[in-house]
């Protein structure tokens, strides 16, 4: 469904208006209208097809009525309905089917008023001894239609107005034997087929404010989800330097050791804490400090971010990687690879001066460190502890469960 043509505002205008039937159909904003015929185009070809086909049959089944009613009433019949009504009904399926919306709404007005003027010429015009009756039928296939065509109440209007104005010009026209009770008839028929009409004017009026109502609770599902998708992304976000927050980590981090334990892959998980960040807060302002941090958060990003790798802030001035399918060389060279960055990029305060800051790493590896999340991390944690003694600026990969260094040496030592 096109949701994007008309302004939520117009559609939210029309279901107002149109909830206490004040805004009729041809007043509605014209993309409102297009989603319409749009959603309703296939079902009203169908219904259509389906009804002239019975149309059609019920014009053929006439026949051994008119049999009945006398030879010369049969033969001009079957003249009339096999030659004209069947094929009339014939081209409207084809247009229903086939043909352009405003073909289909011409052809749509011609079997009816067909068939309904033919019944009353045989009626009226042949040596009929059921000359009413065939009046009568008439304007009952007037009325049923009314009631039964899927159209919008102006074509049914037309429809109706050609098949009683094709009633009344047979009587008013064409040489007929004398029956007083024909006008009687036909003003009657007249008068019920326009009253009829009250019923599809009503049945329509309910189904457009559906139709509104049900578009309107569409539309609002449709902004839920994305407002749900937006508070959920913002949900993972941390606020100040915009990178994933803990939470978000914590998830995919315990879902890339699942799939990293049932595949048997190794997997790297780094802290990274910025040095002596109390002192930069304390020299140049927290405000700076700040700053930096998302300075730092950047440089982060652009090592990490281009491999796909999770970085997340995970708190103060600490931020984690996992790093999934790697091995030991790889995870110590790409942690190494971000110090540098960071070292080598020194951040700039709101004077533009420039201050050099610098981060130690803690590596671990999952099947030296341990299997679970809360091991792996409080061994990175140990590994940064150690990078911090061994005098900052550099990378520490954690230690086994028995002290010793796993096969692979740090990076920096
Ligand atoms: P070390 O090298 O041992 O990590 O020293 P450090 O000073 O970085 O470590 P410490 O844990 O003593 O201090 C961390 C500081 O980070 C303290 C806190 O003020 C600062 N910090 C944490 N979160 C923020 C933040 O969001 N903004 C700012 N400006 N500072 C923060
Ligand atoms: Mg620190
Ligand atoms: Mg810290």
């Amino acid at each position: 469904m096109k949701l994007d043509h008309p302004s939520d505002q117009d559609i939210d205008a029309a279901v107002m208006q149109a909830a206490d039937g004040a805004l009729a159909f041809r007043r509605w904003p014209a993309g409102l209208r297009a989603i319409w015929h749009d959603e309703n185009d296939r079902r009203l070809r169908r219904e259509l097809i389906f009804i002239n086909a019975i149309g059609m049959a019920l014009g053929l089944l006439c026949l051994p009525f008119d049999y009945l009613a006398g030879p010369q009433v049969f033969e001009t019949a079957l003249t009339l309905r096999v030659g004209l009504v069947a094929p009339v009904y014939l081209m409207a399926m084809f247009v229903a089917r086939y043909g352009s919306p405003s073909l289909q709404r011409v052809t749509c007005l011609l079997p009816v008023p067909c068939f309904a003027t033919v019944g009353a010429y045989l009626g009226m015009h042949t040596i009929n001894p059921y000359m009413s009756e065939y009046v009568m039928a008439s304007g009952l296939l007037i009325m049923m239609t009314g009631v039964i065509l899927p159209l919008r109440p102006a074509c049914l209007f037309t429809i109706s107005g050609l098949a009683l104005g094709g009633l009344w010009l047979v009587f008013l026209t064409m040489p007929h034997p004398a029956q007083a009770n024909i006008p009687t008839l036909l003003a009657f028929i007249s008068v019920i087929c326009v009253v009829t009409l009250a019923i599809p004017v009503r049945t329509t009026r309910l189904r457009d404010q559906h139709f509104l109502l049900e578009l309107r609770s569409r539309l609002m599902s449709a902004r839920l989800i994305v407002a749900n998708r937006q508070l959920s992304e913002l949900s993972h976000r941390d606020e100040l330097t915009g990178l994933r927050n803990r939470r978000y980590f914590e998830r995919v981090f315990e879902s890339a050791l699942e799939t990293s334990i049932a595949r048997d892959d190794e997997l790297a998980v780094m802290m990274i804490d910025v040095d002596h960040f109390k002192a930069f807060n304390d020299t140049h302002g927290h405000m700076a400090g700040d700053r930096a941090l998302r300075q730092v958060a950047r440089q982060l990003e652009r090592e990490f971010a281009a491999g796909g790798y999770t970085l997340a802030r995970y708190g103060g001035e600490e931020f984690v990687v996992v790093v999934e399918d790697s091995d030991v060389e790889t995870a110590l060279q790409l942690a190494d690879r971000a110090r540098q960055a960071v070292s080598a990029r020194p951040v700039t305060l709101d004077d533009d001066r420039s201050v050099r800051l610098t981060v130690s790493v803690g590596v671990a590896m999952r099947k030296v460190a341990g299997s679970t999340a809360s091991a792996l991390m409080g061994r990175a944690d140990e590994a940064l502890y150690e990078a911090k003694q061994a005098g900052r600026d550099l990378v520490r990969l954690a230690r086994k469960g028995d002290g010793r260094l796993p096969p692979a040496m740090p990076v920096s030592a």
